[in-house]
């Protein structure tokens, strides 16, 4: 739980002081040892700054000794602007890094992270990876993850512009969590339909000219247009809700057994707004719905059922299927005694960290 960063809506800087301490290297090796054993390949470190963790480098080296073959970071970047520490990450076993930055402009990222400086140092970072990816290093590459807020919706084709031209090719949007200071904040948290009008805006300049992979999370099915619906490779391409896969989560608070559950399943419980329209709709299912805290800050007149086009159905049905066969494959490459790229190959199509 300890961060070098104060983000104004992450849920980890309401923790205090008391509770800003670090799991013990014990508990982190044995829910790896417990994933390991399950079949799961493929882990990912996040909440808190795991940059900072003091066990990074032997947890991850342990997590590729027991057969991890995809390990990933999602950090804020500052620590990486030192490339010693980014080297030794990368030699224990981290394939993949995902670098938390919500703008391309030095203010509001520093007022977002709560921190002045904090932008030039993810730039730095971020620099640091594109390279050691260019290099070869990172097998499974450099992605960015970003907040759409109500500081930088309006200039997602310009923050996409600035981050491919420093050599980023893959980018994440979700749409922010009303939590801590964006929790009723009209300021930091935009209407959905505005935002989804300049997401639009960016689908376009990455067809003409970006070439990137951009892909957005946590804005309902409904608000996105008919006509994008209905072409599955445009829904399977761009929306999350049609391609992300199932993440199983083990979270370390202070009691002894992690607190383990499915984010997915989670997030659509306690965190997501079942509305009266959803009962009706043909996204249900597939559709996690509104953040909750949005609907109790922007109301919800902005959502309708619609009838989801076969062919966007079929989109995720496919991801779906593909990820199953590939399960299936690798369960029958265990029980066969396959050879270890084989099981490789199927485990990390799961995508499970612990
Ligand atoms: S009506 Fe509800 S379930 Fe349907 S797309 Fe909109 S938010 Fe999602």
């Amino acid at each position: 739980m300890v961060c070098n960063n104060r983000c104004v809506f992450c849920v980890n800087s309401q923790v205090n002081a008391a509770g800003r301490r670090w799991v013990s290297k014990e508990r982190v090796v044995a829910e790896i040892d417990r994933a390991a054993a399950r079949g799961y390949r493929a882990l990912g470190f996040l909440g808190g700054e795991i940059t900072y963790y003091p066990h990074a480098v032997e947890v991850i080296r342990l997590a590729r000794e027991k057969g991890f073959v995809r390990i990933s970071l999602c950090t804020n970047g500052r620590r990486l602007a030192r490339k010693e520490i980014l080297d030794a990450l990368i030699e224990a076993g981290v394939t993949r890094f995902a670098v938390s930055i919500h703008s391309h402009e030095a203010d509001v990222e520093d007022r977002i992270c709560g921190r002045k400086g904090a932008f030039g140092e993810k730039l730095a970072g971020i620099d640091n990876l594109v390279r050691a990816a260019a290099e070869g290093h990172l097998r499974d590459g450099v992605s960015l993850n970003s907040c759409i807020h109500g500081l930088n919706w309006n200039r997602l084709t310009e923050m996409a512009r600035f981050f491919r031209a420093r050599g980023i090719s893959d980018m994440r949007f979700n749409f922010l969590r009303p939590e801590h200071q964006a929790e009723g904040n009209r300021e930091l948290v935009p209407r959905l339909s505005d935002a989804l009008r300049e997401v639009l805006r960016l689908v376009v300049e990455n067809h003409r000219r970006l070439r990137m992979t951009i892909t957005f999370g946590d804005i309902p099915v409904c608000l996105w247009p008919p006509s994008f619906l209905a072409n599955a490779a445009f829904a399977r391409r761009y929306i999350g809700e049609f391609r992300d896969l199932d993440t199983d989560v083990s979270e370390f608070r202070d009691a002894v057994v992690p607190h383990r559950f499915n984010w997915r399943r989670t997030r659509s419980a306690t965190l997501k707004a079942r509305l009266p329209v959803c009962g009706a709709c043909g996204a249900a299912g597939i559709c996690e719905g509104p953040w909750t805290k949005y609907v109790a800050l922007h109301g919800a007149d902005e959502f309708r059922a619609v009838a989801l086009a076969k062919g966007a159905k079929e989109a995720k049905g496919a991801k779906g299927r593909e990820v199953r066969a590939k399960g299936a494959k690798d369960r029958k490459g265990r029980q066969e005694g396959g050879s270890g790229r084989a099981r490789a190959r199927g485990n990390a199509a799961r995508r499970k960290p612990a």
